[in-house]
This record gives C-alpha cells, sequence and structure tokens, in this order.
C-alpha cells in the first residue's frame, strides 16, 4: 500500500504539498460531543499529524444521535477514551491524545502551546472564553463553531489579524441558552456546522481559512445562510495588544 492511497481522494483536491501540511499540523479539540466527534474523525480520517481531545465527560445515551463516534456499548465510558480508540481503527497513522480533564486556563494555554490549531467545538461560553484567551496569548489559530435547534454559526480566529470570541459574544448575547444543561439539536444540524469548522481547520491547515474574520450563520430550518464581516475592535480587553 502507497504511503498516499488512504488520501488519494483528498490529494487529487489539495495536492501532495496540501497532504503534507495536514500530516504535519496538529489539533487541539476542546469539546468532544456533537461537533468535536465530527471534526475529529475528518481531522483523524484526513490524516492530521496529531489530535489532543479535551472532555471530561462520560457517553450518555441521549449524546448518541449526534455523537458519531460512540456506540450504545460506549455509554459511561470517557469520551474522551472512546474516541482515541475509534480514531486509532480508523486511521492508526494519526497520534491522539485522550485528556478527560476540565477545561482550566493552564490547561488550556498548554495545549494552545503544543497544537498549531485550536478547534471550540463546546457546549458553552464559561470555557469558550478560557479557550480563546489561551489562543490570543498563543497566537494560534481557532476555529470556533455553535448549534442550537436548526441553526449554527462558524468562525476562525487568527490572533491580531480578526477579531476573538470575546468581540463575537458581544454580538451574540440573543443566543439562547441551554435550559437545565440541556441544549436542544438535530443531528444532522452538528454534522453540517461540524463539517464546516473541520473544512476551516484543514484550510488552517493548507494555509488559506475562508472564515477568517467572517462569521458564516446556517438556519437549517430555512436552508439559508448567511455571511456577517466582522470588525476588529482595537479596544479588546482581550486581543486588543495583539499587532501584527
Ligand atoms: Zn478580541
Amino acid at each position: 500500500m502507497k504511503l498516499l492511497d488512504r488520501y488519494s481522494r483528498q490529494v487529487a483536491v489539495i495536492g501532495e504539498e496540501g497532504q503534507r501540511r495536514i500530516r504535519a499540523t496538529s489539533a487541539a479539540i476542546f469539546g468532544v460531543g456533537g461537533l468535536g466527534t465530527h471534526v475529529a474523525y475528518y481531522l483523524a480520517a484526513g490524516g492530521f499529524k496529531k489530535l489532543y481531545l479535551v472532555d471530561s465527560d462520560k457517553v450518555a445515551l441521549s449524546d448518541l444521535h449526534r455523537q458519531v463516534l460512540y456506540s450504545t456499548s460506549d455509554v459511561g465510558k470517557y469520551k474522551v477514551e472512546a474516541a482515541a480508540k475509534r480514531l486509532g481503527d480508523i486511521n492508526p497513522e494519526v497520534e491522539v491524545e485522550p485528556i478527560a480533564e476540565e477545561i482550566s486556563p493552564s490547561l488550556a494555554g498548554e495545549l494552545a502551546g503544543k497544537a498549531d490549531v485550536l478547534v471550540d467545538a463546546l457546549d458553552n461560553w464559561a470555557t469558550r472564553h478560557v479557550v480563546n484567551r489561551a489562543a490570543v496569548k498563543a497566537l494560534k489559530p481557532l476555529v470556533h463553531g455553535a448549534v442550537q435547534e436548526w441553526y449554527g454559526h462558524v468562525t476562525t480566529v487568527i490572533p491580531g489579524v480578526t477579531p476573538c470570541l470575546e468581540e463575537l459574544f458581544g454580538r451574540l448575547r440573543s443566543l439562547p441558552s441551554c435550559p437545565q444543561g440541556v441544549c436542544p439539536v438535530l443531528g444532522p444540524v452538528v454534522g453540517v456546522v461540524a463539517s464546516l469548522m473541520a473544512l476551516e481547520a484543514f484550510k488552517v491547515a493548507i494555509g488559506a481559512p475562508s472564515l477568517a474574520g467572517k462569521l458564516l450563520v446556517v438556519d437549517l430550518k430555512h436552508m439559508s445562510v448567511d455571511e456577517i464581516e466582522l470588525a476588529r475592535d482595537e479596544g479588546c480587553p482581550v486581543c486588543g495588544y495583539v499587532k501584527r
């Protein structure tokens, strides 16, 4: 089996140089739930060098309609452990490091130092802010996505170039929150938004993200897509000091 056989269909699109860049890129995926399992699947299958998976949760039966790496027999297991095993079966060429810990500033900072691209696949703004600050401090690109019900959005933060999540959050205060910690969402909506996030991570690796400074908003109830330009606020308390 030739080295590139596994990736032949994607090399036909991005070329051998693009594939080499992907093979040289590591990613830290924060949250291995609905969004994170899809993103991890595509990044591992596509040949990223290494994935750090961060999530302290265990698999629940109510996760299985959207969290594609898990099976019924995984219920009760740590998500990152079940995901690492599954990803190892899919592509043993990719190193996967499971981290079953709560996301703290020190953990986020450590991973922002190690990984080339960060992926925010979380479901709450408290930890998103932690990951955002770590990304800005380490000057690492951060692919952010969120879903709710029929809707979702994706953007890519390039610290010092685009707005960070602090500024985005200021524009999104009307987003509904999860009642009693249960976020209502449809599985295919998660799949669409997560696929867009994975695609951005590929593009970051290759060198040309499409959603840097842009918020792609998808309304999958009515099948409409909007793109909103995001202007940087030089006075942002998190990233305003970064000049590039
Ligand atoms: Zn900012």
